[in-house]
């Protein structure tokens, strides 16, 4: 029996390897490390996927939305409401700014529930944060109806959904600013840390520029402070390769999960679009009371299913302290979700490897 891994990173197309590695040559030959011609050019492609005038690149999409959000001003008093369910990054880059994340409860799709968010409106609310988790975009047009109703800004940490569309628009189009990460393990993914930030106004990529390099302005005049994080041109020329791969990519998780749901939706609770959303599959993830027996047996069966984030942001040592707001969906989900396989190198026989594991599983349960 072969092993299924969660995920296979190394570079396994004998063309794809040819064409990183003459990408490499390209920036060995021209020498522009920083600030190459591929960054910029990088920053005109993801724009215009993203349908922004801007697009600014970082270090990682953690400095993404930590650029984003000091744009917005925040500071101590402010706060930002943010779902309780995300990678740790989404609240750390809040608490970086000084402001204080508040955590909502989310929707059984995992994005954040917008009645949640009105409940915990308040004077000091600046800014809603909406994650596009698991690769799905969140209720994004009720979220920008609160955002104006109240005035309050929204950024979107679209870390796990670029290519990811709501009735055609994509991820990053719909706030003030949308961020995305570019790590390896990203459906959009880089060979080392990476970011971008997406904007709409050229104030704003000005700010976000300034801000990614020690708040410099023409490298003479510092007007604010803050730290060096801006995207190398090696990275920028292998993520060039990799864009103009994404679509394929994006089409191979989609075949793979709708295979699972088709197989698994009497089972457990499968991951489901609405009408009008397209979902990456960052990841696939399912639902069962079983979670934690059916890893174990998958393991023993030589598949690797993961436990993504199996800590609410607000119950981290680093921040369960003095939390406002209650989020009993995400409580009641945080112990339930199992990620399968679903990564596009996967062949169908190893899909139904998957299938047959968890039937089998199930199939015990029952006796
Ligand atoms: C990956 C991720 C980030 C952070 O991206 P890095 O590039 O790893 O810093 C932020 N938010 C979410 C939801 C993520 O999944």
């Amino acid at each position: 029996m072969s092993k299924v891994p969660f995920l296979d990173l190394r570079i396994t197309d004998a063309d794809e390897r040819a064409e990183l590695l003459a990408a490499v040559e390209t920036v060995f030959d021209h020498g522009r490390f920083i600030n190459g011609p591929e960054v910029a050019e990088l920053e005109r492609q993801v724009a215009a996927r993203c349908q922004r005038p801007y697009a600014v690149g970082c270090n990682s999409g953690t400095d993404a939305l930590i650029l984003a959000l000091r744009c917005l001003g925040l500071g101590p008093g402010d706060e930002v409401i943010l779902p309780a369910m995300s990678w740790i990054a989404t609240c750390n880059a809040v608490a970086l700014t000084g402001a204080t994340p508040v955590f909502a409860d989310i929707r059984d799709d995992l994005t954040i529930d917008p009645a949640s968010v009105r409940s915990l409106l308040t004077p000091a609310t600046k800014a809603l944060l909406p994650v596009h988790y698991t690769g799905k975009i969140a209720d994004i047009h009720t979220l920008l109806a609160i955002a104006a109703e109240h005035g309050l800004e929204l950024v979107e940490d679209a870390a796990q959904a670029f290519g990811a569309t709501w009735q055609g628009r994509p991820a990053g189009s719909f706030g003030r600013f949308g961020c995305f990460s570019m790590n390896p393990m990203k459906v959009f993914a880089g060979l080392g840390e990476a970011g971008m930030v997406v904007c709409g106004s050229d104030d704003d990529r000005r700010r976000l520029e300034v801000l990614r390099y020690n708040g410099m302005v023409d490298r003479e005049v510092c007007i604010q402070t803050s730290s060096n994080g801006r995207l190398d041109t090696l990275q920028a020329a292998l993520l060039l390769k990799r864009l103009a791969r994404v679509d394929t990519i994006i089409a191979r998780r989609r075949e793979i999960a709708q295979r699972y749901n088709a197989a698994l939706s009497g089972m457990v609770e499968t991951p489901r679009e609405v009408p009008g959303q397209r979902d990456v599959c960052y990841v696939y993830a399912i639902r069962t009371p079983h979670r934690d027996a059916l890893r174990d047996w998958l393991e023993s069966q030589a598949i690797e299913a993961k436990v993504r984030d199996p800590y609410l942001m607000p119950d981290q040592p680093a921040y369960r302290d003095g939390v406002r707001g209650e989020f009993p969906n995400a409580r009641r989900l945080v112990g339930t979700l199992l990620c399968l396989p679903a990564h596009e190198k996967m062949h169908d026989g190893e899909v139904d490897q998957v299938i047959d594991a968890v039937l089998r599983f199930f199939a015990s349960e029952a006796r």
